[in-house]
C-alpha cells in the first residue's frame, strides 16, 4: 500500500501544563495588623520574582483559644542561595529577586546576625534560619517572628483545574498562561512541513516492507537535518530480537554509521568486538543500508556483516559499498580538518563539488584509520529528526533521549503504550538531561490524534 499524503505537523506539547513540583518556603505567622507593613517590607527585603504565581501571605487557621486572626506571611525561598544562582543562569525571569540576594553581604556577615537573633528568641518552632538574607533576618529579629518551613508550587499552574489543586498547597494568583512561559502553546507549524511529510512517507514505506515480510509494520527514519541526509533507517526487527524496536534499531544504525564516518575513534569506544553487539549493531546498520539501496548487493552484505567477528569489517565494508557506488551518506558537517582537506581535494577533483561521493567517504574511512586525527564525532544523533510510523514506546523514547535527537515526528499516536503524548509524556520530564520536540503528522484530513491506516498496523 502506497503513502497515504500526509497533512499537517502537530506539536505535541510535553504537558498540559507543568507538573506539580513543591519548593520549601521560609514563612512566620504573624498579626493580620502588621500583614500591610510586613508584605511592603519583605517586597524590597526579599521580591517573590519568578514566585509572582504565589501569594505572600494566607489566613491562618484559628487558634484553638481564639484571639486576635493570624497570617503567615512568606519570607524567602529555603534555598534561596540556590535560587540565587539558579536564576543567574536564567537571566529572562526572577532578575528582580536575583538583584536584591546579590545585595546581601557574604554569608558570614549576616550568619552571625540571624545567628544571634536565633539565640535571643530562643528555641523555636522549626529550623532557625541561620542562612536568612540580612535584610530578612532583621524583620525577623524586629517582629519577634518565629520562622518555619512551608511548601509552595514552585511554578505557575497553568489551568483552572491545575490552579485549584495546586492552592491546596498554598494559595495561588492566577495569571493566563503566556507565550513566554509556555512556547509550545503558541507555536507556529514548523517550516519545513514539506521535508517532515516526505520523510514520513519514507517511514511508512518501509514499513510496508517490513509489514509484507511478516514483521510488525513499524519503522524509523533518522535524518541529518543539515543536508537532509537519511543517517539511518530501520524496520522493526522483534521477531529477531525483542529489544530491536524500529526506534532501537535506528539508533543502532546510527551509531555504525558514525563509527563508519569516524573510525579512528571506534578502538577507543567501541572496544566490544566479540561480544555480539558489534554484529548486532552491524547487522542493523547493513539492514538499513539495505533498506536504503534496497538492491541484491546490499543484502548480501547484510548477510556478510551478519556473520563477521572483527569490528574493522564495517569500515571495509564502508569501503567496499563506496567503490561500487553503494548508497553510504556523506560525511557529516562536523568534520576533522582532514576531512576539510579531502572536501578540498575532491571539489578541485570532481564535479560533485559540494556533496561528497560514497566513495569519497569511503576513502574517509580508509585514510582516517591510518592516522588518527583528534574527535570531532557528534554524539550519537545530536540535532538529529527521527520520523516513526508508530509514537515510541517508553524504551525507545528514552533511547531517543538519549540520543540526543532534536525531533521526534510520529504518523500514529498509541494511547495504551505511547510515551511522547499517547499515555505518557517523557519529554516533560524536568530530571531528564535533554528535550527533544515532538510532532505528530497525522494523514491529510485527519484530525490530530489520528494515525490512519497506520494504526491497524502494530505499535511501537
Ligand atoms: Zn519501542
Amino acid at each position: 500500500m502506497p503513502p497515504p499524503e500526509f497533512g499537517e505537523p502537530r506539536a505535541v506539547p510535553p504537558s498540559d501544563g507543568p507538573v506539580l513540583e513543591l519548593m520549601g518556603m521560609w514563612a512566620a505567622s504573624i498579626p493580620a495588623r502588621l500583614g500591610g507593613a510586613l508584605m511592603k517590607a519583605l517586597g524590597s527585603a526579599a521580591p517573590m520574582g519568578r514566585l509572582g504565581h504565589v501569594k505572600r501571605v494566607r489566613k491562618a487557621a484559628a487558634a484553638p483559644g481564639g484571639g486576635p486572626p493570624q497570617l503567615d506571611i512568606l519570607l524567602c525561598p529555603l534555598k534561596w542561595r540556590e535560587d540565587q544562582q539558579q536564576e543567574q543562569g536564567q537571566q529572562d525571569d526572577g532578575q528582580e529577586w536575583s538583584a536584591a540576594v546579590q545585595q546581601q553581604p557574604a554569608p558570614q556577615a549576616h550568619d552571625g546576625v540571624a545567628a544571634a537573633a536565633a539565640q535571643a528568641d530562643g528555641p523555636r518552632a522549626d529550623a532557625a534560619p541561620a542562612d536568612l538574607p540580612l535584610a530578612v533576618a532583621q524583620l525577623v529579629q524586629q517582629h519577634d517572628l518565629k520562622p518555619y518551613v512551608t511548601q509552595v508550587p514552585r511554578y505557575a499552574p497553568l489551568t483552572r483545574q491545575q490552579l485549584d489543586e495546586w492552592s491546596a498547597h498554598w494559595p495561588l494568583n492566577w495569571r493566563a498562561p503566556d507565550a513566554a512561559s509556555v512556547p509550545h502553546l503558541s507555536q507556529p507549524p514548523p517550516a519545513d512541513a514539506e521535508t517532515m511529510r516526505r520523510h514520513m512517507a519514507a517511514a511508512w514505506q518501509l514499513a510496508a516492507e517490513a509489514g509484507a515480510a511478516g514483521g510488525v509494520a513499524n519503522a524509523c527514519l533518522i535524518v541529518d537535518p543539515e543536508g537532509d541526509v537519511v543517517v539511518a533507517a530501520a524496520a522493526d526487527a522483534t521477531h529477531k530480537h525483542p529489544l530491536r524496536h524500529a526506534a532501537m534499531a535506528a539508533v543502532a544504525a546510527a551509531a555504525e554509521w558514525q563509527r563508519q564516518m569516524w573510525p579512528n575513534e571506534q578502538q577507543q569506544q567501541c572496544s566490544s568486538a566479540d561480544d555480539g553487539t558489534a554484529d548486532e549493531e552491524q547487522g542493523v546498520a547493513a539492514a538499513a543500508e539495505g533498506q536504503q539501496g534496497g538492491s541484491e548487493e546490499a543484502d548480501g552484505k547484510r548477510r556478510r556483516l551478519e556473520g563477521s567477528h572483527d569490528v574493522q569489517d564495517a569500515a571495509h565494508e564502508a569501503a567496499g559499498a563506496g567503490s561500487t557506488g553503494g548508497d553510504l551518506p556523506h560525511p557529516h558537517k562536523l568534520h576533522t580538518q582532514q576531512d576539510a582537506q579531502q572536501q578540498q581535494q575532491q571539489q578541485q577533483q570532481g564535479p560533485e563539488a559540494g556533496a561528497p561521493s560514497a566513495a569519497a567517504a569511503a576513502g574517509d574511512a580508509a585514510g582516517v584509520a591510518a592516522a588518527p586525527v583528534p574527535s570531532t564525532r557528534p554524539y550519537l544523533c545530536t540535532g538529529y529528526d527521527a520520523y516513526l510510523l508508530h509514537e515510541p514506546c517508553t524504551m525507545c523514547a528514552m533511547a531517543l533521549v538519549h540520543s540526543r535527537l532534536r525531533r521526534v515526528v510520529y504518523c500514529a499516536p498509541d494511547p495504551r503504550w505511547g510515551a511522547v503524548g499517547g499515555s505518557y509524556r517523557l519529554h516533560a520530564q524536568r530530571s531528564l538531561n535533554h528535550h527533544y520536540r515532538v510532532f505528530q503528522l497525522p494523514p491529510a484530513g485527519e484530525a490530530a490524534g489520528a494515525g490512519g491506516a497506520a494504526e491497524a498496523g502494530g505499535a511501537c
